[in-house]
């Protein structure tokens, strides 16, 4: 089994300027707040691909590559829901290039693989993370689950609330 890599020390692969190395690792994404729900990736530790190249100005071209699924309430009808992301995302750091080519996720020779791995995960997934593609929400009038329900779920038009007023003093 892949040891748990949420830093990961560059400069131990020792790779001369031009080379490059593919490792397996896994690494744990925390969960993520969205709207006022948390979402989890799956597994807890994901296996992912990382693609380290030793550029020959100095630095480093990192690639990273995987595949977890995001679970959490479909936010369309609230029933558990946990579509899978595939996730790419380049990074390059260079202390030779200035800010523009500094990354984020680099701090020395330092990879902060999980801050990565978790933003990159968070730009892939999906506006709405939903049960299935056409998951049909629910009633907006009885929030009915509108899956269930059917396509014939309709209601008459809501009564206009005066008149039901007016049907309570008639009791009287
Ligand atoms: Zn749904
Ligand atoms: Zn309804």
């Amino acid at each position: 089994m892949a040891l748990l890599t949420d830093d990961f020390d560059l400069a131990g692969l020792r790779l001369s300027p031009g080379e490059g190395r593919r490792l397996e690792l896994e690494v744990g994404i925390e969960p993520l707040v969205l709207g006022s729900e948390l979402y989890a990736a799956e597994p807890a530790r994901v296996p992912v691909l990382l693609d380290v190249s030793r550029m020959v100005g100095g630095g480093y071209a990192l690639r990273v590559n995987f595949s977890a699924r995001v679970a959490g309430p479909c936010m369309r009808c609230l029933k558990p829901a946990s579509p899978l992301i595939d996730v790419e995302a380049r990074e390059i750091d260079s202390p030779a290039g200035g800010e523009e080519l500094s990354s984020p996720y680099v701090n020395g020779e330092t990879l902060d693989l999980s801050a990565w791995a978790r933003d990159a995960f968070a730009l892939a997934m999906p506006l709405k993370v939903l049960c299935r593609e056409d998951c049909r929400g629910l009633c907006p009038v009885c929030a009915a689950d509108l899956n269930e329900a059917g396509p014939e779920h309709r209601h008459e038009a809501a009564p206009d609330p005066r008149w039901a007023k007016l049907r309570e003093l008639r009791l009287d």
